[in-house]
């Protein structure tokens, strides 16, 4: 079977990749020039954390997240998997208690306990709860990591090539354009999420470390030594280009209080990205006609995308049904 997926974020390869490892013949049409600054998924934090995504999702995210996080470990050989450390300010311990019990899986440690885990925190917290089977990678290494695999299974991926599905009649097309399928879907909307990359060579964490905060939750993710992602603000709004003040305020002061440290950090970028989201959060499969979209994966796009892709391509391969992530009207229209 023949199948063009339109959008290289990493819903969009994830699906090129399934597809193409059931033996399908797949291209991929990606509007932009390069893998840089695409989309959303270059932007993400990437962190592979099912058990803290039940703070705020339901069980399914965990079910499909736990689905993700296998899948990264033996298709990305950099993902890590040494856990989440989440802490709280004294003046905030309500807000890890009520972290606590909304979430599972987790240890909970003292001050000493922190000190051995992430030695440069010791002495700042005395609580904390350690996510021990988390995970994490870097975005963009993934995604130029999922498109090396798809070169090497003879997938095109196309640049520079805009793309709708009503150009693609007679084909059979996954749509994976994000944001961009509004328009197609109705119900999708965007929630802007802003980011930097700091340089502190003098600090070393091992994991992703989330700090608690009644308006500023924020979360920091090591990259390369002595590189940290800092996120990320969730804002109703589809504009993906600018960075408010506020925000940077906000992920700057979080950073400082999670380490003074930070206060002497490069700042070696300041982004935002859109990501599309459902009226409920939750990530679907909805055919349009005899396209396939694959969207609204929210702020879990690199933990579901996996569990979602190898459903989208059951579905198309071997026509299959996936209730869990499907509306009635599509599950009605492939039963009719
Ligand atoms: C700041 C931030 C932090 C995040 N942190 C995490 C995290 O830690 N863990 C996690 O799991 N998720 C995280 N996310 C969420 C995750 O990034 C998204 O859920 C995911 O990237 C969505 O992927 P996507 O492929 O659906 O969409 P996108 O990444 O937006 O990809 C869509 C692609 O389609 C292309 N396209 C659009 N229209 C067309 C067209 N007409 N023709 C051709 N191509 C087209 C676009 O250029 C784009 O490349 C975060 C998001 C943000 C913004």
């Amino acid at each position: 079977m023949r199948v063009t997926v339109i959008g290289a974020g990493v819903a969009g390869l994830c699906c090129a990749l399934e597809l193409a490892e059931r033996g399908a013949e797949v291209e991929v049409l990606e509007r932009r020039s390069s893998l840089s600054g695409a989309g959303c998924s270059w932007f993400a934090g990437g962190m592979l954390a099912p058990w803290c995504e039940l703070e705020s999702s339901p069980p399914l995210v965990a079910e499909l997240g736990l689905e993700g996080l296998a899948w990264w470990r033996t298709h990305f050989a950099d993902a890590t998997v040494n856990g989440t450390l989440v802490v709280a300010q004294p003046r905030d311990v309500a807000e890890l208690a009520q972290f606590a019990r909304r979430t599972r899986h987790y240890e909970e440690l003292d001050a000493a306990g922190i000190a051995r885990l992430e030695p440069e925190l010791a002495g700042r917290f005395s609580r904390a709860l350690y996510f021990r089977d988390e995970g994490h990678l870097d975005p963009r290494a993934a995604l130029g990591g999922l498109l090396a695999q798809l070169g090497a299974r003879g997938v095109s991926v196309r640049f520079d090539s805009e793309a709708s599905p009503g150009m693609l009649a007679g084909r059979r097309v996954l749509d994976c354009r994000g944001l961009a399928a509004g328009a197609a879907l109705g119900d999708l909307r965007g929630v802007k999420g802003e980011m930097l990359l700091l340089r502190l060579p003098e600090l070393s964490l091992q994991r992703p470390v989330r700090l608690l905060h009644p308006r500023w939750p924020l979360y920091v993710v090591p990259r390369a030594p002595g590189l940290y992602m800092v996120g990320a603000s969730t804002l109703e709004s589809d504009d993906g280009e600018r960075v408010s003040a506020r925000s940077l305020l906000e992920l700057l002061s979080a950073a400082y209080a999670l380490h003074p440290g930070f206060g002497e950090a490069q700042v070696v970028e300041i982004g935002a990205g859109v990501r599309a989201a459902f009226p409920d959060n939750l990530p679907r499969l909805r055919w349009r006609g005899e396209v396939l979209h694959v969207n609204g994966l929210y702020r879990h796009g690199y933990l579901l995308a996996p569990a979602l892709a190898r459903r989208a391509a059951q579905m198309l391969l071997e026509g299959r049904q996936f209730p869990e992530v499907m509306d009635e009207d599509s599950r009605q229209r492939r039963l009719a």
